[in-house]
């Protein structure tokens, strides 16, 4: 989710002291599927509040943001994070600590990239997934014949895709995102996609919230198809993400959602995902454990720890 939020408090910075240590040693393993790294942020010039928490942010530059995300992954014995755009941001990342990353290229505007350097990246061993496409914001659908490149290469390399489909922001398309327009929230956009490019691994990020029978509809069609609980498990009203949730596994796809925190500029939100998703009540502990871990060492292709 890209969300320049624009807060006028401007809280005073403690230092970065961890919270009180908790021994999270004994958690078992846990994926995200979507983790967003940056060279340089506007949010961390306002010192953006965390929008749930209103805890004051601590880490504005990136090698504080990534020390701190990687600190919460270690507290939550998340082995691995799928991370994307700033694509240099995530190869110093990756550098930092190469056996918790999967690097990934995101990008917004399909129009302005450059598929040869794609190409050469993936060559060189460095590119292992693309997304998260953003597409959504510039106002270009899933569909729309300038995406078709990307899920040409993504399949033709045999590798993952994530896609943002759903919500942003509350009223992004009056300042940061002009050309957002949730009407492209529909994850059947992607169904003639999925038709041209059969053997592409896709997964819808947001779990296209909150277009839950259109999720469904297309899950079931579709039976490739994976999605992540990007931010809705941490940034919605908690009560809605589960009805969600509970809707997406009771439908039968327990097998196909992968735990994602969307984190951005607070790496906290990384315990506040897992929370969510630890919190429902009506999984049982097998299904939260497919959803926190194994349905993404399936779809990421990874060994099991
Ligand atoms: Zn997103």
């Amino acid at each position: 989710m890209k969300t320049r939020i624009l807060s006028l408090i401007l809280l005073t910075v403690f230092a970065s002291a961890a919270p009180a240590q908790k021994n999270e040693q004994n958690r078992p393993p846990i994926i995200d599927a979507h983790v967003h790294a940056f060279e340089k942020d506007e949010r961390w010039t306002h010192k953006v509040a965390n929008p749930l928490t209103g805890q004051p942010m601590t880490a504005t530059t990136e090698q504080s943001h990534m020390q701190a995300t990687l600190a919460e992954m270690k507290k939550y014995n998340v082995v691995k994070a799928v991370i994307s755009n700033d694509y240099q941001a995530v190869l110093r990342w990756k550098a930092a600590s190469p056996d918790h990353i999967i690097a990934s290229y995101g990008f917004y505007d399909p129009s302005s990239q450059d598929l040869a350097f794609l190409r050469r990246e993936h060559a060189a061993g460095r590119l292992m997934a693309l997304g998260e496409i953003g597409a959504q914001y510039e106002g270009i659908a899933p569909n729309d014949p300038k995406m078709e490149p990307y899920f040409a290469l993504a399949e033709e390399l045999d590798i993952p895709v994530g896609i943002h489909i759903g919500l942003s922001k509350p009223g992004i398309a009056y300042d940061d995102a002009p050309k957002y327009r949730a009407a492209l929230s529909n994850p059947l956009l992607l169904e003639e996609v999925l038709i041209r490019h059969p053997k592409i691994r896709i997964y819808v990020m947001h779990a296209g919230w909150p277009m839950l029978d259109q999720m469904v509809g297309l899950m079931w069609a579709h039976p490739q198809v994976y999605v992540d609980t990007g931010v809705i498990d941490w940034a919605v009203p908690r009560k809605e993400f589960h009805v969600y949730l509970r809707r997406l596994v009771e439908a039968g796809f327990g097998e196909r959602i992968m735990f994602g925190s969307d984190q951005m500029v607070w790496p906290e939100t990384i315990g506040m995902a897992v929370e969510g998703i630890e919190s429902a009540a009506f999984l049982t502990e097998q299904q939260k454990r497919d959803i926190l871990y194994n349905n993404a060492v399936r779809f990421f292709r990874l060994d099991k720890k």
